[in-house]
């Protein structure tokens, strides 16, 4: 299956768009059921994406060579989500069921259906893939770099809500941020020094900015309890997502 990357990335004079899944395997069912890999994380997601990215190319069709792991290093997260969706569809079609609770009157509702191919996505056009993301903090002046997430950071962030819940709130935003002043190479104590104020602000600017894009995997449904709408978030990283649908 080819589909369009929502970001994709610039290597040499080429922005490499498009890629190329196949469909899970025995030994993919296999990985996804190994309790000590993928209990309460996500490392069958390096094993899955390596095997079933056939190919990415530009949309004339030129290939990239570089290795899987390159690969996997040079894609954001909103393209790797946008992989295991594609991946889920041609491995079990396009239908994909869920449970959900309505977050208003706790009524839980059985077997609702969206279909994956119908999900919105917007893309990065190459130029706002260079376009650097400066933000200047307003107490102590420094100059921060942002930038969008990749594998290893999701990685980090389920690595640091398990251990470090003390310097939670600096951790999420250090998977965000390429540079502060002239320092790379950052780590949450990088951060621990930041005057609040400005920390707070940065938060806001993540959250704020376009980093990337990536297919939008939140679902509104209107409950038959209360007629309100909620929320459910498809969760394309954990094992469950790639379990076959029921019904
Ligand atoms: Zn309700």
């Amino acid at each position: 299956m080819l589909f369009r990357l929502p970001n994709g990335f610039i290597d040499g004079l080429y922005h490499f768009s498009m890629c190329e899944v196949g469909e899970l395997k025995g030994k993919h069912q296999n990985y996804l059921a190994n309790r000590e890999l993928v209990e309460g994380n996500i490392g069958h997601l390096p094993k899955i994406l390596s095997d079933l990215i056939i190919r990415v190319e530009t949309d004339t069709g030129v290939e990239w060579k570089g290795s899987k792991e390159e690969l996997l290093e040079k894609l954001v997260v909103g393209d790797l989500e946008a992989i295991l969706i594609k991946i889920r569809e041609a491995s079990f079609g396009v239908k994909y069921y869920f449970d959900a609770n309505c977050e208003e009157c706790g009524k839980t509702h059985k077997g609702l259906r969206i279909n994956l191919d119908t999900l919105e996505y917007k893309t990065m056009t190459p130029e706002q893939l260079m376009q650097t993301k400066v933000v200047q903090l307003p107490k102590s002046g420094l100059e921060v770099e942002l930038r969008p997430q990749y594998l290893k950071d999701l990685f980090e962030v389920i690595n640091i809500t398990k251990n470090k819940q003390d310097s939670l709130i600096t951790s999420s935003v250090v998977t965000s941020v390429r540079r502060i002043g002239d320092k790379t190479k950052l780590t949450s104590e990088d951060f621990d020094d930041l005057p609040a104020s400005d920390l707070i602000f940065l938060m806001t600017e993540v959250g704020n900015t376009t980093l990337e894009e990536h297919i939008d995997t939140l679902v509104t449904s209107t409950c038959k309890g209360c007629g309100k709408d909620f929320e459910y978030k498809i969760p394309t990283i954990l094992p469950s997502f790639f379990y076959p649908s029921e019904a």
